[in-house]
């Protein structure tokens, strides 16, 4: 059908379609890169990716390239756009182990070149808008796929639209977006109103768009997973913990897993929980409540913006990844998020809100019983301490509005004179 069996497949349908240039099928449903395996196996291995790691050869010292072959194979070094990605820390501290309560790692992806995860599949596919010859990409953000975009665009020589909710995206995001030069759209509503937007204006308008529904960003940040199983030496953790907005990320997971089975390279098939911020929770109440489909929160409310999503657009996708693997959802408070950030920030490790829903979710899942204290818990950490700054201080300020901080670290005022140091060191 197409170069090395890569087709599109409607999720749902199953409908294949040649690699072209679409983002949905005919019918409007979400497409995902299908691959034939038996070519795959012939061609990828573990040494083959370890023989790549620590590569100085474009493109192999990115962590999502040195996979090409399971990310876009159809791609050439003329149109990778790498910074590089990928490649992120594996943190296992005490204190984190003791508040999660098992064998927990935080696998940072607020280390990635913009500062989220995002990155990973913003690289995949803007080598795509370039290798379709596009001029002009767009995205609907609340925030962290929005800097992505506007950096990678930047260095394709792209030009970026990006559409935000106006007044509810975090200022560390907003000012990468515009000082990467994204012509930036403030909307008159929510993150989902602005998504709506975007698909219709990318339509009508010919931009290339840049949402999770492209199924170029999925492939890209499949790596996550890759990138972790080859750190741990190709042994797979019990349970990989996610945070939950839109679903790209918890699919993109999945589907990374499903892949590494077929082609032989996992000892077994780690557990996925995808944790959701509970004024925020859809997918949560689907799957707990036995719906075969989900029904939109109309008004999204939690500090953690980047999973203030109430209508997520992967929910068939994610689904199928909480079923294929055993998995979990969980719903954390905005009180439970801030705590688990606190902590993770005292490690030294950091991360924003959204981010530390894994941790708190995670911490709930083992005082329910479902991750047993004795597993191996990899907390995906999905975006930088920096990108929320007022989130963080305003936590220590004691300053969120109905929270009352566990870990509060706020600053003392004193004058400037020794006997003062002294009384407060003491
Ligand atoms: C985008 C994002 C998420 C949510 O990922 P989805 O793919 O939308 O579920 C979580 N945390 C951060 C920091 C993000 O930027």
């Amino acid at each position: 059908m197409d170069s090395n069996g890569v087709v599109f497949k409607d999720v749902v349908s199953g409908k294949a379609y040649p690699i072209e240039d679409r983002v949905r099928s005919d019918e409007g449903g979400l497409l995902e890169v299908s691959y034939d395996f038996d070519a795959l196996r012939e061609c990828v291995s573990k040494e083959l990716f370890d023989k790549r790691l620590g590569s100085r050869t474009f493109p192999y010292g990115s962590g999502v390239w040195r996979f090409r072959e399971l990310i876009h194979p159809l791609a050439e070094d003329k149109h990778i756009v790498s910074r590089p990605e990928g490649n992120t820390n594996l943190y296992a501290h005490q204190k984190l182990k003791t508040y999660v309560g098992a064998s927990a790692a935080a696998k940072h992806e607020g280390e990635n070149p913009t500062g989220s995860f995002k990155d990973r599949g913003m690289t995949v596919a803007i080598t795509e808008a370039v290798r379709l010859g596009k001029r002009s990409v767009a995205c609907a953000s609340t925030g962290n796929t929005s800097a992505s975009v506007a950096a990678y665009a930047a260095q394709a020589g792209l030009s970026s639209v990006v559409f935000i909710p106006d007044g509810e995206i975090a200022y560390g995001k907003l000012s990468q977006a515009l000082a990467y030069g994204a012509r930036a759209l403030q909307i008159q509503g929510n993150f989902d109103d602005a998504m709506r937007l975007v698909e219709d204006a990318s339509k009508q308008l010919g931009l290339y768009l840049l949402n999770s529904v492209n199924p170029w960003r999925i492939e890209g940040q499949k790596s996550i997973f890759f990138d972790l199983l080859q750190q741990r030496r190709w042994k797979a953790p019990d349970w990989v913990v996610v945070p939950a907005g839109n679903l790209g990320n918890i699919s993109a997971l999945g589907k990374a897993i499903y892949e590494m089975d077929e082609l032989g390279l996992l000892d077994k098939i780690p557990r996925v929980a995808g944790v959701q911020a509970e004024g925020s929770n859809p997918f949560y109440r689907m799957i707990k409540g036995s719906e075969q489909a989900l029904s939109a929160e109309e008004h999204p409310k939690t500090v953690a913006t980047a999973i203030k999503i109430g209508n997520p657009v992967s929910w068939q996708k994610a689904k199928a990844v909480v079923e294929y693997t055993g998995g979990a959802v969980e719903s954390v408070s905005d009180q439970e998020i801030m705590d688990a950030k606190a902590v993770v920030d005292s490690c030294g490790i950091g991360c924003e809100p959204a981010s530390a829903a894994s941790v708190a979710g995670a911490k709930k899942l083992v005082d329910a019983g479902v991750i047993s204290e004795s597993d191996e818990v990899v907390c995906v950490l999905t975006g930088n301490l920096l990108k929320d700054p007022d989130a963080t201080v305003n936590y220590h300020l004691k300053k969120l509005s109905g929270l009352s901080p566990k870990y509060s670290n706020a600053p003392v005022k004193i004058t400037p004179n020794v006997k003062e140091v002294r009384h407060y060191l003491a």
